[in-house]
C-alpha cells in the first residue's frame, strides 16, 4: 500500500486508478468487516472514517442500532479539514457500538476481525479503521480515543495510532461518548504519516468550546535526530505479559543504541485509572447518550405515548454494552452515590494528572505499553470487568488529557503484533513524534 506522502504526489488520473483498485481489494475482503460502507465522496486521497464522525449527507451510526437511518447533516470539523488539504471520506470503518469498547464485538454490524490473524480481535473501538489500514485496505483513517480507542486497536493490528493531547483536534462532529476525554486522531502505516495527517485535521475551531486554539505543525520540524530523556517504568509494567515485557526491552535497547538517555520512573498503580476511568466515562456517557430518545434521531420504535416511545426506542435501540454503561453512569450520578463515586473519581484524576506533571519535570517522553496483551482471540475477554483491565495502560492518559502515539514494536512468536506507546506532555505533539520516529527507524519493524 502507497503511504499517505506518497499520495499526496499522485496526479488526478493516478489517484482515480488507485482509488478503483482500493474498492476492487476492499470487496475482495469483504469478510474482515473493516468497512461498514463505502462510499467515494470526493475527489482526494481516500481516507477511511471511523463511524462516529460525520460526513454531510451520509449516514453516521456509531455502529448502532438505535442511529440506523440518520443521515450527518453537516461535516465535521476535521472532514471539512481533510477536504480543504486535497483528501476525501472514503468509507465509514466498523466500531464498538458508541465507541464503547475494546474489541469491535459491540457493533451492530457484526465483528471485524484481526487482518493478521482473523482468530484474533483486532482491538477497539476504533477496530474497523485499524484492521482497513492493516490489511491494506486504506492508505489512513481516523479513529477516536477515549481511553485508547485508537492506540489499542493500532497496537493490535501492527500499525501506528495517535491520540492528540485534548483540546488540539476539534470534536465538532464526533459522535459524543465522553466529551471531556474524547479525541479523534490520525490511523496510519508509519510515524511520518501520522504526523502529516495530525497537521491536517488539528487547529483552532471555534465550533468546539474545548478547543485549545493552536495552529502549530509538526511536519516541517520533525527530527527524528534529537537526543532525548525518556522515562521507562520498571514496576508499572510488571503485569504485562512476556511478549510485552520483551518488546520493552527491545524498544529500551533502540532508544540507547539511537542516543536517547533512560531514566527510570514510577507511575501508582494503575488499578486506580481504571476505576477512575469507568465512572467518568460512564457518567458522561450516560448524559451525552440521553438525546437519542427517537424523538430527535435516528431509529423509533412507537410506543402507547410519549414515556413507552422512549422506552421501547432505547430498549431495542442499545446494545447490551452501551446499557451497562448508561446504568453505571446513572449511579455514580445518583444523588446517594455522586459524593463517594464521582466525585472521588475527578479528585483521583487530577492525582493521575500531577503524577504525569512531575515526572514529566525530568523527561520528555514516556514509554508505556499500550495494553497488557497482544491481541486476545475471539471469546478470550469472558467478562466485561476483563475487558475494562485489558484498558488499563492507556486511559490515564485521557483523564490527563495528554498526546500518545502507539507503534508497532515486533511480532510475537505467533506472529502477533507488539505496540508501545510514547506519553509527551500537554501540546507537546513535536517531541512525540521526533520520539517516535526515533524508534521507529531503530526497532525497523516489518508488517
Ligand atoms: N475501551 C475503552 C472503553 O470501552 C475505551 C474506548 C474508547 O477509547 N473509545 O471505554
Amino acid at each position: 500500500m502507497i503511504t499517505l506522502k506518497e499520495a499526496l504526489q499522485l496526479s488526478k488520473d493516478e489517484l482515480n486508478k488507485f482509488t478503483n483498485n482500493l474498492k476492487t481489494k476492499i470487496d475482495e475482503n469483504k469478510e474482515l468487516n473493516a468497512y461498514i460502507d463505502v462510499k467515494y465522496v470526493g475527489e482526494g486521497i481516500p481516507i477511511a472514517i471511523k463511524d462516529n464522525i460525520q460526513v454531510k449527507d451520509w449516514s453516521v451510526t456509531s455502529a448502532s442500532k438505535i442511529l440506523q437511518g440518520y443521515i450527518a447533516p453537516y461535516n465535521a470539523t476535521v472532514i471539512n479539514k481533510l477536504l480543504d488539504a486535497g483528501l476525501s471520506p472514503f468509507g465509514r470503518t466498523n466500531m464498538d457500538e458508541f465507541a464503547m469498547g475494546s474489541t469491535t464485538e459491540t457493533s451492530y454490524y457484526g465483528k471485524t476481525l484481526n487482518p493478521i490473524n482473523p482468530e484474533h480481535v483486532p482491538g477497539g473501538s476504533s477496530g474497523g479503521s485499524a484492521a482497513a489500514v492493516g490489511a491494506g485496505l486504506a492508505i489512513a483513517a481516523l479513529g477516536s480515543d477515549t481511553g485508547g480507542s485508537i492506540r489499542q486497536p493500532a497496537a493490535y493490528c501492527g500499525i501506528v495510532g495517535m491520540k492528540p493531547t485534548y483540546g488540539r483536534v476539534s470534536r465538532y462532529g464526533l459522535g459524543a461518548y465522553a466529551s471531556s476525554l474524547d479525541q479523534i486522531g490520525p490511523m496510519t502505516q508509519n510515524v511520518e504519516d501520522a504526523a502529516i495527517l495530525y497537521d491536517i485535521i488539528s487547529g483552532s475551531d471555534e465550533k468546539d468550546s474545548t478547543n485549545a486554539m493552536m495552529d502549530d505543525k509538526v511536519v516541517p520540524n520533525l527530527n527524528a535526530a534529537r537526543k532525548l530523556t525518556i522515562a521507562v517504568l520498571p514496576q508499572y509494567i510488571e503485569n504485562a505479559s512476556d511478549a510485552i515485557k520483551e518488546a520493552y526491552a527491545k524498544a529500551i535497547q533502540a532508544l540507547k543504541s539511537q542516543g536517547h538517555t533512560i531514566v527510570e520512573k514510577e507511575m501508582m498503580d494503575a488499578k486506580y485509572d481504571i476505576s477512575a476511568y469507568y465512572i467518568t466515562a460512564t457518567a458522561e456517557a450516560t448524559t451525552n447518550l440521553g438525546r437519542y430518545d427517537g424523538v430527535r434521531y435516528g431509529n423509533k420504535v412507537e410506543g402507547k405515548n410519549l414515556e413507552e416511545t422512549y422506552f421501547k426506542t432505547r430498549s431495542e435501540g442499545f446494545g447490551d454494552e452501551v446499557k451497562r454503561r448508561i446504568l453505571l453512569g446513572n449511579f455514580v450520578l445518583s444523588s446517594g452515590y455522586y459524593e463517594a463515586y464521582y466525585v472521588k473519581a475527578q479528585k483521583t484524576r487530577h492525582i493521575i494528572k500531577d503524577e504525569y506533571a512531575k515526572i514529566f519535570q525530568d523527561v520528555d517522553l514516556i514509554l508505556s505499553p499500550v495494553a497488557p496483551t497482544v491481541a486476545p482471540k475471539f471469546g478470550e475477554l469472558s467478562s466485561p470487568m476483563q475487558m475494562y483491565l485489558s484498558d488499563i495502560y492507556t486511559i490515564s492518559v485521557n483523564l490527563a488529557g495528554l498526546p500518545a502515539l502507539s507503534l508497532p514494536i515486533m511480532k510475537n512468536s505467533d506472529g502477533i503484533p507488539v505496540g508501545l506507546q510514547f506519553i509527551a506532555k500537554a501540546y507537546d505533539e513535536q517531541t512525540l513524534f521526533d520520539g517516535s520516529l526515533s524508534l521507529e527507524n531503530a526497532v525497523a519493524y516489518k508488517a
